[in-house]
Formats: C-alpha cells, structure tokens, sequence
C-alpha cells in the first residue's frame, strides 16, 4: 500500500481563497475590514518568520494587518498597556501574541488580558473552556487546521477510532475537543501514557504532536489509518542545511498508512490559513454579523 499524500499546501490555498472571497464580501456588503494585530517580541529568528508569513497572508486575503515589535526587555505593563488599547481598538478584531514570549514575561497573565472575542489563537481560558464544553468558540488554528485536512479525507468523523499523542494546551488538548465535537472516539497520549504502539494500532486516526523526530514508526499504525504529522523537527545534516522531519518516520508510514500529511507541507500550511479563518469569524461576531461560510 502506498498512502495518499495530503496536500496541505493545496488545502491551504484553497481556504485562503474562500477567506478572500468572504472578506470582499464583508467589506463591500456591510464596510467592515477584518483587522488583525500582531505582537512580537523580541528577535527570535523562527518567530520573526511566522509573523512575517502572517503579515503578508492577512493582506493578501484583503484584511489590514497591524505588527507591533516590541524589545526583548519591554516590560510587563508595556506589553499589557498595548494589549489592552488593541481590545479598544474597533479596527483591531483579532489579537495574536507571537509565543514563545521572553521568560522575564508571564505568558499566562499576558493571553489572559485579551479580549476572548479578539483570541484568534484560542488560548484564553474562556475560548478553551467554551470548546470543551461544546460551546462556539474560537478554536486554536493548528487543531482547526488538523480537522480540515482530516475531513479532507473522511468528510465525517463519526464513530472513528482517533489518537492525539501530545497533550499541549496549544495542540493536543484543544484538538481532542474539536475530535469529540466530531463524535469520534478519542484516546488521549502523552508522555507518561504506556504501550504507545498498541494505543495507535487500534487508530483509525493518528494525530503526532509531540516533537520528537519520527517517533511514530510505521509499525505502530493500523493498515489504511489516516496520519496527521503535527511535529516540526529539524534534525542537523552533515555539511548541510539543517532537515525538517515530522514526529511520523514518514516512509515507514506510507507503506501502512491509507493517508498522510507531509512535512513540510502538511500542518504547517494550515496553520496561518486558520488563523485568517478565525480573523474574520471574530470580525463577524463583533459586528454582529451571521457566522462567515468558511
Ligand atoms: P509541547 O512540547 O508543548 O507538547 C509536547 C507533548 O508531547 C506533551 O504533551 C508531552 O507529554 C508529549 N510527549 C513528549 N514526549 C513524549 C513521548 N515520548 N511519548 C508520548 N508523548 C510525548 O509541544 P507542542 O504541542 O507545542 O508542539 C508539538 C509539536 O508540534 C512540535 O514539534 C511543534 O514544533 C509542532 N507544532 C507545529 C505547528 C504547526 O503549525 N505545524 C504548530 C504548533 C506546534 P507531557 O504532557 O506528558 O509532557
């Protein structure tokens, strides 16, 4: 068997496309401009990357994008001074804060001073809280992005046996919820869990957000099972650039599994195009406008 290769470049476009199209709609049917401000501090080179990708997809899609870069030794009550004129801001309807944040910062105190309505990544308490409960709430992008491309497979979930092997407020945790809203069957594993290759033999579903390199070996997977390879992993080449390998041993995996994401090319992709999805979700609530058809 050789598993279908799951384009999440392709699937990335094809979203970003239908935002495009809704945000014209907004703009033009009732003059509003989703908006979506960026926090980063400091210079970490991996962040400075996503946020630049978020700039130019924000605009490509037609929203306004605002950066705000702010010093590695910008104080807490600066950061949250910014937080909070950005929850005043009506041009402002989404609010991200690059994360890893500097340790001198408490990341915690820094996600819960935003507006939930403005929580496009998802992580303050009351958007995670909502999702568990079954409630509408902004769901953080890379979970969203793991969903679509699975229903790009099996457009239902329904009665399907799933594994998230990671358990991070960020990945693992918020996309055990979006499984269950899908009513499939969740098994949840992490670090202390046992027996790890039979919990996944018995998975329809496989979703690896753990971060360590290939991890999940070809052997573990039921014949056929769909593989969702969050992990970025970047293993160092001799006398070459560094490689990026997903926490799934990837050609192991497309002798067993019936479909897979690569990576590059897989989750990743999804990941910004969400965050534009929940841009405009948030634009439309705030505005008080029906749900967008994205
Ligand atoms: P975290 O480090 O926050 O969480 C890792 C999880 O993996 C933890 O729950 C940990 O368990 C679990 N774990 C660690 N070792 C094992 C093991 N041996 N067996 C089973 N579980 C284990 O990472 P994130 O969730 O933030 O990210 C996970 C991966 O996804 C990373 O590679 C990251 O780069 C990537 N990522 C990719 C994104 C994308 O857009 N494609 C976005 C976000 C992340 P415990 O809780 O017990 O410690």
């Amino acid at each position: 068997m050789t598993a279908r290769i799951i384009d999440g470049k392709a699937i990335a476009a094809e979203l970003r496309a239908r935002v495009a199209d809704e945000v014209a709609r907004v703009k033009r049917d009732h003059a509003l401009t989703p908006g979506l401000a960026v926090v980063l501090v400091g210079h970490d080179p991996a962040s400075e990357v996503y946020v630049r990708s978020k700039h130019t997809q924000t605009q490509a899609a037609g929203m306004a994008s605002f950066e705000h870069k702010l010093p590695e030794d910008v104080s807490q009550a600066d950061l949250l001074a910014l937080i909070a004129q950005l929850n005043r801001d009506p041009q402002v309807h989404g609010i991200l804060v690059q994360l890893p944040l500097p340790k001198s910062l408490h990341t915690e105190t820094i996600i819960n001073a935003i507006d939930p309505a403005k929580d496009v990544d998802g992580l303050h308490p009351n958007n995670a809280g909502r999702l568990a409960g079954g409630l509408a709430a902004l769901s953080p992008c890379t979970p969203l992005g793991c969903i679509i491309l699975t229903k790009s497979v099996h457009p239902s979930l329904e009665g399907m046996n799933a594994i998230v092997i990671g358990r991070s407020n960020l990945v693992g945790r918020p996309l055990v919820q979006l499984l269950l809203n899908e009513n499939a069957t969740v098994t949840i594993a992490h670090s202390r869990s046992r027996g790890l290759a039979k919990l996944c033999a018995q998975a329809d579903l496989v979703y690896a957000a753990v971060g360590r390199p290939e991890m999940v070996r070809g052997d573990w997977l039921k014949p056929g099972a769909t593989v969702i390879d969050v992990g970025i992993n970047r293993i160092p080449v001799a006398g070459g650039k560094p490689k990026l390998v997903g926490d799934v041993a990837f050609q192991e995996a497309l002798n067993v599994a019936g479909a897979i994401t690569p990576v590059p090319g897989g989750v990743g992709q999804m990941t910004v195009a969400c965050l534009l999805v929940n841009t405009l979700r948030a634009a439309c609530a705030i505005a008080g406008l029906p749900a967008p058809a994205v």
